[in-house]
């Protein structure tokens, strides 16, 4: 297991990183989710060693490593936020040469750089240099050299900012694929929270420097238990029918946008035999209801009043 404990990182007067606590436990994929600046890479910078916290600690199986990071780094692969290549490299070249800084060579590393090619999917474009490569495929090449020395843990910071849908998509799957199949423990960061629901067990959320809640995905929706949204698609939006429910002991808010009519209620009521007849007394055609469930989206509005994207 890999935990942060209370850490703390200070830059002159600002708290960046404010008693964070976290862990990894294996065969995990976590989420570490919040805005820009919440104090992501920077909490990531230290539980993997990269830079020295202020206070708290950092400890692999009990043990603390900000003193002996060789013993993390060992078994931890990081996908850095920015790309760490080497333009003028083939992307065989930019792997022949992080594989030596983990002191692979020979056919070991030949083994190794052709299994990552194929893991990222670049066996085609191995031979051509980096600075011909689209920002996704640096990206994937830069988890590729994460993986060079089979790490136990891979931590990455938000590996698909600012690239195609395609190569978001293989990312996402990349990851789900390392953790299946390699059993590997993942520490996701992102600012898009579809991204860390679609991967994550766990999810941390960040915000100013804090943990503002963690959980599993129920858990952190279940803040938002005590009402339902129910959203109703219309054939036209009926002025009577609006009215009637506005009008509804058991519903507590509705708005309208275009066809669509989202109302909220208290969770233990059901309020559906309502709609139903409501509709039809004013000869509204539904064309579909749903019960919505909350996003994380709606958790960090309703924990902060403030919008995860920017
Ligand atoms: P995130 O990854 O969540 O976007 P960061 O960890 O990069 O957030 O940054 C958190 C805060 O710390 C920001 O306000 C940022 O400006 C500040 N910060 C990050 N690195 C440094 C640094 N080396 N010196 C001073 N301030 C920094
Ligand atoms: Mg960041």
């Amino acid at each position: 297991m890999l935990e942060a404990v209370e850490l703390t990182k200070q830059f002159k007067q600002h708290k960046a990183v404010n008693g964070v606590n976290l862990f990894l436990e294996k065969g995990e994929i976590v989420g570490l989710l919040g805005p820009n600046g919440a104090g992501k890479s920077t909490t990531i910078s230290m539980i993997s060693t990269l830079i020295p916290p202020t206070s708290g600690d950092v400890r692999l199986h009990n043990e603390s490593v900000i003193k002996h990071p060789e013993r993390l780094r060992k078994v931890l692969g990081v996908v850095p936020q920015e790309i760490a290549l080497y333009a003028d490299l083939s992307a065989k070249e930019n792997l022949q040469f992080f594989g030596k800084i983990h002191r692979l060579s020979g056919s070991v590393l030949q083994q190794k750089i052709e299994e990552v090619l194929e893991i990222v999917g670049l066996v085609d474009r191995q031979n051509d240099l980096v600075k011909h490569f689209s920002g996704g495929m640096k990206r994937r090449l830069n988890i590729g050299v994460a993986l060079l020395h089979e790490p136990e843990f891979i931590i990455m910071d938000e590996p698909t900012v600012g690239i195609d849908p395609q190569s978001r998509n293989y990312i996402l799957e990349t990851v789900k694929r390392l953790n299946k199949e390699k059993k590997m423990t993942v520490l996701y960061t992102s600012h898009y929270m579809e991204e860390v629901e679609f991967l994550c067990d766990r999810i941390y959320i960040m915000d100013k420097g804090h943990i503002i809640v963690s959980g599993t995905k129920d858990e952190i929706k279940n803040i938002l238990s005590a009402e339902n949204t129910i959203q109703m698609k219309v054939e036209r939006v009926n002025e009577s029918f609006i009215e009637a429910l506005h009008a509804n002991p058991l519903i507590n808010r509705v708005t309208v946008q275009d066809r669509s009519i989202m109302v909220l209620t208290p969770k233990e009521v059901n309020v559906f035999v309502d709609l139903f007849k409501l509709a039809e007394e004013t000869k509204t055609v539904l064309t579909s209801v749903e019960i919505k469930t909350p996003t994380l989206e709606d958790v960090f509005l309703h924990l902060t009043g403030r919008a995860l994207r920017d």
